[in-house]
């Protein structure tokens, strides 16, 4: 008999998305007349930089052509992207990260919900809340957890973020084997100092332990004391691994383009406590169950390292936090205190209030969809993130009518 793996059973359904969008949905039908505008987003609205889209169309030609043709490629990426990640984003910033360090892949989702594959099941997690879903629901998948009791899955180390804190959590007391870190993160915004990460490195070391560092939104840091990679920090090539994506970065949300560090210096522990380095399993994973990037992608993102890719980017990016800080300055107008927008493209509002009922009064009464708090974690409850992917114009709008929702 086929049975099936049972730690799904344990997964809490996902209801945050589908319970948006039956609400606007219910909103839409009684109110056709009334146009919404969606701030709720984790999705970029904006077309791709030029210099993208021409190594695109160059690249698609070299595929028609059965001299410069390419069938599959290195899975761990062409070695020209490789160089380039390695250069721009490492070198030029002080950190020694080799190209074969680099893992090149179709988003940093799947690498940051498949890396734990090469940890055991018995290790202790910790995790910020709130959080990233993927994280979380990947380690249930994996067998990880206990049941979910009121929001939470029993043996999690949870990390709260929030306003005592500055929405950074503090290093824990209690020993963990694999930390999760966002930054600058998403719900929150929230950006870490270089003084934060090396605590966190400190902690790591001490118990042994591995760090996973999201920067998918390192591109928004216009802070120049905030640190853009943790290998800027000391330690870390023993200690973490770092997760990149271009979706944000160059509105590759669509496009599919990542990638994954994993310093040769970084060990783990087999069941004898003899240190094993964890670059090879990561390599053998990759290899076996990955068959690379398209080469027409692979073009599109090396584009991002050309000056003229450097300067769209930023403009696009640009773009966003300058939507972003409207969206500051009109909350706090309001007298609401929020974090986020001014390194990051997402703006964390303390409502002071049930999360729920304010998304249902900016819904109902200025017909702007954020996302509630409360689906991000515990943590999250009376906080709504509101996201600057949108065009201006709209943008704008929405402030207006929140405004004068909540006079
Ligand atoms: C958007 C996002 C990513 C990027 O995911 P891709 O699969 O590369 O599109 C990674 N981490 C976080 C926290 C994100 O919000």
């Amino acid at each position: 008999m086929i049975k099936i793996n049972e730690n799904y059973s344990k997964l809490k359904a996902s209801y945050l998305f589908a319970d948006i969008a039956r609400r606007v949905n219910a909103f839409i039908a009684a109110n056709p007349q009334k146009p919404l505008i969606r701030l709720g987003i984790g999705d970029v609205t904006e077309p791709l930089p030029p210099a993208c889209v021409e190594a695109l169309h160059a690249a698609t030609d070299e595929m028609a052509n059965r001299a410069t043709f390419k069938g599959y490629g290195p899975e761990q990426g062409y070695a020209f992207l490789r160089d380039a990640i390695a250069q721009h984003d490492y070198a030029a910033r002080g950190c020694s990260i080799e190209a074969d360090e680099i893992f090149v892949s179709d988003g940093a989702k799947c690498d940051c919900g498949n890396i734990q594959e090469i940890f055991s099941t018995d290790i202790r997690l910790a995790i910020p809340d709130p959080v990233y879903p993927v994280y979380v629901d990947t380690n249930v998948m994996a067998g990880r957890t206990g049941l979910n009791k009121d929001g939470r899955y029993e043996g999690v180390l949870y990390l709260d973020s929030n306003a005592a804190n500055g929405y950074v959590p503090a290093i824990p007391k209690a020993s963990a084997d694999l930390i999760y870190l966002c930054f600058p993160n998403n719900p929150t915004g929230a950006v870490a100092t270089r003084e934060q990460l090396a605590a966190w490195i400190a902690y790591a070391k001490a118990n042994k332990a591995v760090i996973l560092y999201d920067s998918a939104y390192e591109a928004y840091i216009r802070d120049p004391k905030i640190p853009h990679s943790i290998y800027e920090i000391e330690g870390a090539r023993e200690v973490a691994i770092e997760f990149r994506s271009y979706s944000k970065t160059a509105g590759f949300t669509g496009t599919r383009c990542a990638y994954t560090v994993i310093p040769k210096t970084l060990m783990a522990y087999d069941s004898a406590g003899n240190a094993q380095a964890v670059h090879p399993l990561w390599n053998r994973r990759h290899t076996t169950k990955f068959n690379g990037v398209s080469y027409p992608i692979q073009k599109a993102a090396a584009a991002i390292y050309t000056p003229a890719g450097q300067a769209q980017c930023k403009a696009l990016t640009d773009f966003y936090l300058g939507n972003a800080k409207l969206i500051r300055e009109a909350m706090a107008k309001l007298g609401l205190p929020c974090v986020g927008g001014d390194n990051a493209p997402y703006i964390w509002v303390n409502t002071g209030r049930d999360s729920w009922e304010f998304f249902d009064l900016l819904l109902s009464k200025a017909q702007v969809v954020c996302t509630p708090g409360a689906g991000f974690g515990t943590c999250g409850e009376g906080h709504v993130r509101i996201s600057a992917f949108n065009s201006r114009e709209n943008v704008v709008t929405a402030l207006e009518r929140i405004a004068a929702a909540l006079k």
